[in-house]
């Protein structure tokens, strides 16, 4: 059963829901206001029993994180909400920025209280020209009402929030490349540890934040943790609250929908996407932006050892409740959320091809495995796909994205190494195929 919720996007039908008057209408700002008045340790725990997953793909628990942050230490401290969304499929954070920025800044005088920070960044990507402009016109709303500067709320706890442009790298949406880039340095990611929360943001305790994770905090402490956490369906999971759902592709109405998390993929596919496009049959899903492995439509659950999964054994992978650690144990990943959906007449091949231009282009070239693989794997794919590549040289395609996988700086090879090895092992005789008659046995052309 579908549970549709609408906290974070009650006011994306609203005419001018943007707007602070709009927002403070539904409620707005009444989260903040207690919140300011409550003992960090509070807020913190709020947090931790809601289970709340970070939506920017690690999945890692906020609270938790939040709990990272030093607590006697004199040095600055800040939160810096992550907004760099490049993620192919994946356009969650731009709708909240445009449509409910002000959710944003009030999880962020919420999240930087808990955190003893005074200082808030938020990065943006940008191309992202509408949202930054929202944003930036929501902090002024607020601060000509006090709600963001000396004492918001009349709280002795001066909090400035700032939006900071990025340029438009994919690799600054890893969280130490994105502190790079804030400082005014290379967008490359930094060797861990220490990690963040010891030495972030000019070399002083920072965390950071994706930024649906952000503004989805005024909800948790308007509903409390523990009532939050069990909106879910997979509270047993640790994986609470509500979330965006994004997905694209080849379905009838791609979109966004905000629901409990749990949601299965035939729910979103077929009951709130309208099904596949032109009505043909699924091929395949990449469930949470292009750096998750993708799943056949016709994958089959089988978890042993695990009575959680029980009611899932045996059943197509489109019917298990979406979790981060439900995606995780089938060996799956959850991400960021967005699905990018395939019909039967997509080209595996072509698709993979089209997403490893996309690798190749944004390694920031740190590490040999991930600088050298991904051009490699290009340029290997290039070749099958013009019918020119040997059996071998297909192999070679595995051989690659497994000696990239754990070798790395960052997650960014990791992500880059997914896609082909899920797609070779997954789709196997159509990669030969390409091998042993250039394609022309194809009749898939499309790319999602
Ligand atoms: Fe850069 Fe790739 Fe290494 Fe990440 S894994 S630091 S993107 S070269």
């Amino acid at each position: 059963m579908i549970n549709r919720t609408s906290y974070l996007t009650r006011s994306f039908d609203v005419p001018e829901g943007y707007l602070l008057a709009a927002y403070e209408r539904s409620g707005g700002y009444r989260s903040a206001q207690r919140a300011l008045g409550m003992p960090r340790e509070i807020i913190v725990d709020q947090v931790k029993k809601a289970h709340l997953r970070g939506r920017g793909g690690a999945g890692f628990d906020c609270g938790v994180k939040w709990s990272f942050m030093p607590k006697d230490d004199a040095r600055p401290h800040y939160l810096v909400v992550n907004a760099d969304e490049g993620e192919p499929g994946t356009f969650k954070d731009r709708a909240i920025m445009e449509k409910n920025p002000h959710a944003v800044i009030e999880g962020a005088l919420i999240a930087a209280h808990a955190m003893g920070a005074h200082t808030v960044y938020i990065y943006v990507r940008d191309e992202l020209h509408m949202a930054k402009a929202r944003l930036e016109a929501a902090i002024a709303e607020a601060r000509a009402l006090g709600y963001v500067g000396e004492r918001p709320f009349g709280r002795p706890w001066a909090i400035q929030v700032f939006v900071h442009s990025g340029a438009g790298a994919y690799i600054c949406g890893e969280e130490t490349a994105l502190l790079n880039s804030l400082e005014g340095r290379r967008g490359e990611p930094r060797l861990k540890p220490p990690f963040p929360a010891q030495c972030g943001a000019f070399g002083d305790p920072t965390t950071v934040n994706n930024l649906e994770t952000i503004a989805i905090i005024p909800t948790v402490i308007e509903l409390g943790g523990d009532a939050f956490s069990r909106l879910s369906a997979l509270h047993d999971f640790n994986d609470g609250g509500v979330r965006l759902f994004g997905v694209s592709g080849h379905v009838q109405r791609p979109g966004l929908y905000e629901c409990a998390v749990g949601l299965t993929l035939r729910e979103l596919i077929y009951d709130l996407g309208g099904g596949v496009l032109g009505d043909r049959k699924l091929l395949a899903v990449i469930p949470g932006g292009s750096s998750c492995p993708v799943l056949r439509a016709d994958e089959m659950v089988h978890v042993l050892g695990d009575p959680r999964f029980a009611p899932y054994d045996g059943k197509s992978v489109l019917d298990l409740p979406l979790g981060v650690d439900t995606l995780r144990t089938i060996g799956g990943m959850l991400g960021t959320c967005c699905a990018i959906v395939l019909s039967d007449a997509a080209d595996p091949v072509l698709a993979l091809a089209t997403l490893m231009h996309f690798y190749r282009h944004e390694s920031c070239g740190q590490c040999t495995p991930c600088r050298e693989g991904c051009g490699w794997i290009e340029r290997i794919l290039d070749k099958l796909v013009a019918g020119r590549a040997s059996m071998e040289e297909l192999d070679r395609l595995t051989e690659i994205a497994s000696d990239i996988t754990g070798n790395t700086i960052c997650a960014f090879g990791d992500g880059a190494a997914q896609p082909v090895l899920s797609f070779v092992r997954k789709f196997r005789r159509e990669f030969e195929d390409y091998v042993l008659t250039g394609g022309r046995s194809q009749t898939r052309t499309l790319v999602a």
